[in-house]
């Protein structure tokens, strides 16, 4: 894209178990008119498929290179800031953002370190876990008796906004370079919670099947701060201690 540097093309757009290929295929083309040509898909429906292809109506050469994935994890390997997005603000306890601020924050971190930029289901949105794996959340206003949008209207508002935020020069970034690389990757926040659920489970503070909610809560915690890898290197010390004082 001429209009978009290599740097903001660190914006990926994840879609999670999308059913209606039509659904990829509109998402494909509204991605290639705002100039974002990264697509990610986990587990869609069916995909390749001639639906997709006709949606996309001319922009199939992001179809053919979407990346396929049987994970969000998988989707999400170098991200370090994940945004999912929800048609259900209130019941859920995160920090969320609108488009808006989304499309800035985006542009202005993907200068330095890969963003995504996430979509669920048609029918059941994200699912609490996958809500556990972003960093803060997106809504976008709507008729409260009426909100949730197509998916493929979801990712036009937001990727909207990124062109927007590119347009309107908010190039300028909020981190320091030195400060970028130092925020800790999906990946290293995913062995953190594992680590740290596996620690809880030795000293016998979680059973699972008795506080389900527990994880989701500290996960909460966590991606609040948004941990740095420094940060993250003393926590996974203290649970090996932690650990080993039980052995
Ligand atoms: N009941 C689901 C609706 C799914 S709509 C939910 O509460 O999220 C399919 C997808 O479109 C959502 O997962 C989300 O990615 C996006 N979406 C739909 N409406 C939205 C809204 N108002 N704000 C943000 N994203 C929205």
């Amino acid at each position: 894209m001429a209009y978009l540097d290599k740097k903001h093309n660190n914006i990926r757009i994840v879609m999670i178990n999308t059913s209606h290929p039509g659904n990829i295929g509109a998402a494909a083309r509204v991605m290639k008119n705002m100039g974002l040509t990264r697509l990610y898909l986990v587990n869609p429906k069916q995909f390749p498929n001639y639906e997709a292809t006709a949606m996309a109506s001319g922009a199939d050469d992001l179809l053919s290179q979407a990346t396929v994935c049987s994970s969000f994890e998988e989707a999400l390997e170098g991200c370090r800031l994940v945004l999912g997005t929800t048609a259900r603000e209130r019941k859920i306890q995160h920090e969320f953002i609108d488009a808006r601020e989304a499309g800035g924050l985006s542009v202005c971190e993907s200068a330095q370190h890969e963003v995504a930029l996430v979509f669920g289901r048609e029918r059941t949105g994200l699912t609490n876990d996958e809500i556990g794996l972003c960093h803060k959340l997106i809504n976008i206003p709507t008729n409260p008796d009426y909100s949730s949008l197509n998916v493929a209207s979801a990712v036009q508002i937001v990727t909207y906004e990124v062109m927007m935020a590119f347009q309107m020069g908010q190039v300028q970034t909020t981190l320091k370079p030195e400060e970028s690389t130092e925020y800790a990757s999906s990946e290293d926040i995913e062995r953190f919670y594992e680590h740290l659920q596996q620690t809880l489970i030795d000293i016998d503070f979680l059973r699972i099947k008795q506080s389900p909610q527990l994880m989701p809560k500290l996960r909460h915690v966590y991606n609040r701060i948004r941990l740095k890898q420094e940060e993250l290197n003393i926590l996974r010390g203290i649970l090996n201690k932690t650990q080993k004082l039980k052995e």
